[in-house]
């Protein structure tokens, strides 16, 4: 199967780092293909506007989605997002692999999705949720936190990780097509021993082991 794995960390010996690299090593030795984007390594643009597109609908009033059907008709997103928009394209599997920054995604990975899932090349013209683009495709979040378990749980004092995390799978992934994994979870690494990180690395190998054939979870009724 093809893996896409985006992976959204400054530091290259961070937990992070370690969950990104032992997926790459685990997918290609079970014979995936594996495809990453390393967006702080690529020093990716988070910014989106007029610099998106080599191609110019109306020169007059910037409407990001109009500029952007057009660019789907004319073939006129810059190479470096017609690249990364392929590789959503071609994976089977979509993994982001990133900290949670304020209940949410590091600000260059939300900037990724705003520049890379265009209007017309991944949603609209009716192709939404069911019917979306990219059905057929699995999305995992693979992410680690600050606080502890007990801080996530629906009666912990920053409420339920899943309700947190339905911006990113019901109003991106399965807004576009995607069903949606349990996402995998490393609470708090910087509190834990080094051995419980092992541990979390060794459990992340063997989920991924046999990854395919899991069941989505269904975001839309929690
Ligand atoms: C802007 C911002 C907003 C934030 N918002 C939130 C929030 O909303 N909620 C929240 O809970 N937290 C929040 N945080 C905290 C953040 O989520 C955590 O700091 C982060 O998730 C921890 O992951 P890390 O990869 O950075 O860990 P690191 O601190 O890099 O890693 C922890 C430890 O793992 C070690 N390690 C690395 N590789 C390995 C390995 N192979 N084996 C064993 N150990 C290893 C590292 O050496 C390190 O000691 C925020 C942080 C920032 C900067």
């Amino acid at each position: 199967m093809k893996i896409l794995i985006v992976y959204a960390h400054p530091e290259s010996k961070s937990m992070n780092a370690a969950m990104f690299h032992e997926a790459i090593e685990t997918l290609k030795a079970a014979g995936h293909e594996v495809q990453t984007t390393d967006l702080y390594a690529m020093q990716f643009n988070p910014v989106s506007d007029r610099h998106n597109f080599t191609s110019t609908l109306d020169p007059e009033f910037f409407k990001q989605q109009l500029e952007e059907v057009h660019a789907t008709k004319v073939n006129g997103f810059i190479p470096g997002l017609d690249a990364e928009q392929q590789k959503v394209e071609w994976c089977d599997l979509m993994i982001w692999q990133f900290p949670l920054w304020w209940f949410s995604v590091p600000a260059i990975l939300k900037g990724w999705v705003d520049r890379v899932f265009a209007m017309g090349r991944t949603y609209g013209g009716g192709h939404i949720y069911e019917t979306g683009i990219f059905s057929g495709k699995k999305a995992l979040l693979s992410l680690t936190t600050g606080g502890k378990e007990a801080d996530y749980l629906k009666n912990g004092f920053n409420g339920d990780l899943l309700s947190m995390l339905k911006p990113l799978h019901r109003g991106i992934l399965q807004f576009t097509g995607f069903s949606v994994l349990q996402p995998q979870v490393v609470y708090g690494p910087a509190r834990i021993s080094s051995a419980e990180r092992e541990e979390a690395l060794s459990g992340w190998r063997s989920r991924l082991q046999d990854v395919f054939s899991e069941t989505p979870i269904e975001v839309g009724t929690y």
